[in-house]
């Protein structure tokens, strides 16, 4: 179960990626500093990961990688998801519920 979580994790942040790019720099720079600063934070020969997250260390779960993605989080919700998608999804949800709101008037 838990592979399946990370694997639909894993896919909502790599398309998040393609569909809004690099999350803005200010936001990249925040969850570094907050990582730097964390004591799951693993520095090894290879890369940069979370000890936390328990992904396998190549090169998707690079935390110099998942700091440029808009749709990903810290596991222990010290950084969460891209200003910029979470306006996304209000977005989405306000078109929603406009939806159901003129559907109920019907
Ligand atoms: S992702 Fe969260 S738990 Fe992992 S190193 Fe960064 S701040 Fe720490």
């Amino acid at each position: 179960m838990l592979y399946l979580k990370k694997a639909w994790s894993l896919l909502r942040a790599v398309s998040s990626f393609v569909r809004w790019g690099d999350v803005p720099l200010v936001e990249h720079d925040r969850r570094q500093k907050i990582c730097l600063g964390c004591n799951r934070l693993d520095v090894t020969e290879t890369g940069v990961f979370c000890l936390e997250c328990r992904c396998p260390h190549w090169p998707l779960s690079d935390l110099r990688t998942k700091w440029r993605m808009r749709d990903l989080r810290c596991p222990l919700d010290k950084w969460q998801p891209s200003a910029r998608l979470l306006s996304v999804d209000r977005r989405e949800d306000m078109a929603r519920n406009l939806h159901a709101s003129r559907a109920d008037q019907l």
